[in-house]
């Protein structure tokens, strides 16, 4: 496909699919990330870009291995000057004499040799627009802008999926002009008006999926429940501690939709420590009154583990019965959990993505949990749903979002929040220090292990290269040396294998080390309860709902926590997080302070990757687009999209998700 296009061999389409673009959609939708307007300058001494007439043949000198120096003379404005430019070797022969050309460089004029960084086969004119796209090695900016604009000479088929009378209500541009506006603006207002244009369009077609599926799914069957919902208190009344208020409710919630006889596809919301996990439990012992199995499916090893223990002595003595099933579990074991799951010998399946396997089939799947729902993508939660004829569907994330946003790009959802926290809890002291002061974060890191509790300390880096940021690795020197190696200190971060991972993971989680040193990579539900204590490096490098995250991982009992925020920039923002504990207020604070909130980890995967929308900074035309979209499903789903022959082909895909 791509290859028919002059200048596009094999190797250059190697060179393009490693950009994501494998055919001419991908290509005319490559947008440019940015755009340089030139200014053309008078030549001074300094920084300058002209335009000029090449006077003399250019001669290559080889300075040393790695190193040539082009040089030869050029007039502009009747003034003749020396070029010289580094490395360039194929410029030799397209410079001819009396070629106009562009020139961008540092101008010596006692030496009256300009020192060039580019040169631009022609000149260009003031205030000219160069888009600037993300490039590989082998293919620049040019080469792909080139590519785009031959590509989109041809006679090409587009397609929009703004529906007409969306396009004329808010004067878009033809999206074929958009196009070729946004790869070759000639004003700033032409790719303005262009990227507003594909920003809608894909807003719109993403929340025409979910607006879509939520219509479906309203109008499907589910299973079937006949035991009475209120049953659920027997079990909630003998749980060793009393619910709270929004925990309760959302149980409500939950076993309200388990009875009816639609499908449920609900979300619970919740900050960390906030108790997701005793109301999914909640749901799966009214699931098992009901005669059907259940799965809770975790992110990581470690938090499948953590759930098996704590609910599998929790349902003991109900009789439930309940099994793990992981990526390291014996073939022997595996085998005989997968005949008990078939037989129906198993009420509950708490595991990895290992659960996603085709072989592991039940008896009458109804109830399936996804733990910390960002982690998985559309088509592994699919496998899971499919696994149960009608299964209901609960989601649980702990990443706050304001109202606004999750209520649209969780539109397809219906959505429990729990606000509250346990009560007992203390809340966490959060303090803000400068790097000067770090021996206050020494002494309470010591303090606190002195009263042998531990203490994570996070940092935005692995390894430092040139950058003043802390790292782990550095970090880990450093405080070896400030505790003499006394105290049993451990390192984790994103390039570690999962099982080194799972590894320090479990001995910070069983008191083996005492402080964990670690990028952002930390389990969002992990409990160790003995860790009081969060210290945060170059805290500005984060978001506040991140940072909030962060410091969820500790006080998830009664002690008493602390988090130190270190941070020299003065950041407004930072103080939010010493004033509250309240995962909603922070988001929405990040939001208006930012003007685009940290929405890191929400519906992370595949399923939410835009090419040229921000669904942060893009609020407004996210909120728009969802409004547009509901209408135009009522308007069209029953003659199933009859006039929009692309709607037509996106729900047939659409049908296979669900
Ligand atoms: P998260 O919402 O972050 O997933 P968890 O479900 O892991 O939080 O709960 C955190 C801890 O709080 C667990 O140890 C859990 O047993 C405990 N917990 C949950 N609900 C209550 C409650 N109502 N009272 C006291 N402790 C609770
Ligand atoms: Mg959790």
């Amino acid at each position: 496909m791509l290859q028919k296009l002059k200048n596009v061999g094999p190797k250059t389409t190697k060179l393009l699919n490693k950009l994501g673009i494998y055919d001419i959609t991908d290509l005319v939708d490559y947008y440019p990330f940015r755009y340089d307007v030139m200014k053309l300058t008078p030549l001074i001494d300094g920084d300058v870009c002209i335009n000029a007439t090449v006077e003399s043949i250019p001669v290559l000198t080889y300075i040393r291995k790695g190193l040539t120096k082009l040089s030869f003379r050029v007039l502009t404005d009747n003034f003749l000057i020396n070029v010289t430019i580094f490395n360039r070797n194929f410029l030799k022969h397209s410079l001819k004499p009396g070629m106009e050309i562009n020139l961008n460089g540092k101008y010596d004029t006692r030496k009256n040799v300009l020192t060039c960084n580019d040169i631009k086969l022609k000149p260009i004119y003031n205030n000219e627009i160069i888009p600037i796209y993300h490039q590989t090695k082998g293919v620049n900016s040019k080469l792909i802008n080139s590519i785009v604009n031959e590509a989109l000479s041809q006679d090409l088929t587009i397609y929009d999926y703004i529906p007409e009378y969306l396009v004329s209500k808010y004067e878009f541009l033809d999206k074929k002009e958009a196009l070729y506006k946004i790869h070759n603006p000639k004003r700033v207002s032409d790719a303005k008006n262009a990227i507003v244009r594909f920003k809608y369009e894909e807003l719109f077609k993403f929340m025409f999926k979910i607006n879509y599926l939520k219509t479906k799914r309203e109008k499907k069957g589910g299973l079937k429940r006949n035991i009475n919902p209120d049953r659920v208190f027997e079990f909630i009344n003998d749980l060793e501690f009393e619910l709270t208020k929004d925990q309760t409710n959302a149980v409500k919630d939950i076993v309200d939709d388990l009875y009816k006889p639609s499908r449920m596809n609900r979300l619970i919301l919740g900050d960390v420590g906030s108790g997701k996990t005793i109301v999914a439990v909640c749901a799966a012992y009214y699931n098992y009154l009901c005669g059907y199995q259940s799965v809770i499916l975790a992110p990581t090893e470690i938090l499948a583990n953590q759930h098996f223990i704590n609910i599998s002595s929790m349902f003991k003595k109900y009789g439930i019965s309940v099994a793990l099933l992981k990526g390291k579990t014996t073939k022997k074991e595996r085998t005989k959990i997968l005949e008990d799951l078939k037989k129906g010998d198993i009420d509950l399946l708490i595991g990895t993505h290992a659960i996603l396997s085709d072989d592991v089939v039940f008896k009458n799947l109804g109830f399936v949990v996804t733990d910390e729902q960002h982690r998985f993508g559309v088509n592994q939660r699919k496998n899971l749903s499919n696994k149960g004829v009608m299964c209901d569907v609960l989601y649980m994330s702990a990443t706050p979002i304001p109202r606004t946003y999750a209520l649209t790009i969780y539109g397809d959802m219906d959505i429990s929040l729990i606000k509250t926290k346990p009560s007992g809890r203390k809340e966490i002291q959060t303090s803000l220090i400068r790097t000067k002061d770090i021996k206050v974060a020494l002494n309470t890191i010591l303090e606190e292990i002195k009263k042998n509790h531990q203490a994570y300390i996070v940092c935005p880096l692995i390894e430092n290269e040139d950058s003043d940021l802390t790292s782990v690795k550095d970090l880990k020197k450093k405080m070896d040396i400030a505790f003499n190696k006394k105290i049993p200190i451990e390192i984790l971060h994103g390039q570690m294998k999962q099982t080194e991972k799972d590894s320090v993971m479990k001995n910070f989680k069983e008191g083996k080390t005492k402080i964990l040193i670690s990028t952002t990579v930390i389990e969002v539900g992990v409990d160790v309860f003995n860790a009081t204590l969060m210290v945060i490096f170059n805290a500005e490098r984060f978001g506040l709902s991140t940072l909030h995250q962060l410091r969820g991982r500790i006080g998830r009992n009664n002690l008493e926590s602390k988090c130190i925020l270190i941070s020299d920039k003065r950041a407004e923002r930072l103080k939010v997080l010493e004033q509250s504990n309240d995962g909603f207020y922070i988001s929405e604070m990040d939001f208006k302070l930012r003007g685009e909130g940290d929405l890191f980890g929400v519906r992370q995967s595949g399923d939410m990757v835009f090419k040229i929308a921000n669904i942060s900074s893009d609020i407004k035309i996210l909120t728009q687009a969802n409004i547009d979209s509901k209408k135009f499903i009522s308007k069209n789903i029953d003659n199933d999209f009859e006039n929009y022959s692309m709607y037509k082909l996106l729900v047939n895909d659409l049908m296979h998700i669900d």
